[in-house]
């Protein structure tokens, strides 16, 4: 496995790819690399020709009060998995040679940013939008890897790379979750055991709230509130936002048909979670 550190280095690797036949698979992270991540890598060796693995703790999607200090950072174990998993390049730029100091260019993404993660965390969505665009000019791949674990994060980039027409596919990977259902989450490990517990309710929630729409509940409000209760339960579990959502455009529902978004965020102690779940229910009503 090649590490390259710097941009200059990957052109040149980028330009002798050239001749070679097959697809490059893309797996942008931020490393501290888990199950989640690793369940991306599978895929894109399974298919691909060249997988290449970013490892980028990006400073422009943490807002200024957000954990950028303090962001798991772990990359000797990084490269460790990369090797094991058959990551044929490991693309890991210290920041200041990725955003050089003069670096002035912001890609925005306008509609679909708006709401949900992006009201809370107002310059989130374009720091990503903006680490992505210059990761898939220098990579240039054919299929990129990205987790439904960040499913607002997913549409953006299927929004960006359609708008900026680009020639690549977007492949979608389904949340891999602990034995309780908790999204596995490079943020879990700041959990303490009682939190964790706590932590394990905002993915009960959504579960509960997917049997109630397969039950033929079709109210928004009542299958929320079925929800709210699980996460009610806990004081210690505040709740930001918790939104069942037209799954293309995820604008909020009154009555669910066809398939839908269940979006939730919480905060356990300091510690912000996301997590999601994608039902589909038949256009009857009830
Ligand atoms: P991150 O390092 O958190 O920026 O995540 C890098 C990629 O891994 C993103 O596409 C995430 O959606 C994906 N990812 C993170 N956690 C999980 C998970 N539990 N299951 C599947 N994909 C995940």
């Amino acid at each position: 496995m090649r590490v390259i550190h710097s941009v200059r280095n990957l052109h040149s690797w980028r330009r002798k790819q050239e001749s070679l036949d097959g697809p490059i698979g893309f797996v942008p992270t931020m490393g501290a690399l888990h199950d989640g991540h690793l369940s991306l890598i599978h895929r894109a060796r399974k298919r691909c020709r060249i997988v290449v693995v970013s490892v980028f703790v990006n400073p422009l999607q943490f807002g200024p009060a957000e954990d950028l200090g303090r962001y798991p950072r772990s990359f000797h174990a990084d490269r460790r998995l990369c090797r094991e998993a058959g990551v044929d390049l490991l693309f890991a730029p210290p920041p200041e040679e990725f955003y050089p100091s003069n670096f002035q260019t912001i890609v925005r993404v306008s509609h679909l940013t708006q709401r949900w993660e992006g009201e809370i965390r107002p310059t989130h969505f374009q720091g990503v939008t903006t680490v992505v665009t210059k990761l898939f000019c220098l990579v240039r791949p054919d299929l990129v890897y990205f987790g439904q674990k960040d499913y607002q994060q997913y549409l953006v980039v299927n929004q960006l790379i359609h708008d900026l027409n680009w020639d690549l596919r977007l492949i979608r990977c389904p949340t891999v979750r602990e034995s309780d259902g908790l999204a596995v989450s490079s943020r879990n490990r700041y959990l303490s055991a009682h939190q964790r517990v706590q932590a394990g309710l905002l993915s009960k929630a959504l579960r509960e709230g997917g049997n109630t729409m397969r039950s033929g509940v079709r109210n928004v409000r009542a299958i929320q509130s079925r929800m709210k209760k699980i996460l009610g339960s806990n004081p210690d579990v505040r709740l930001e936002y918790l939104a069942i959502c037209d799954s293309k455009n995820l604008e909020p529902l009154t009555q669910v048909g066809g398939t839908v978004v269940i979006l939730g965020a919480v905060r356990v102690g300091n510690i912000r979670l996301i997590d999601n779940l994608l039902v589909r229910c038949p256009r009857s009503s009830g």
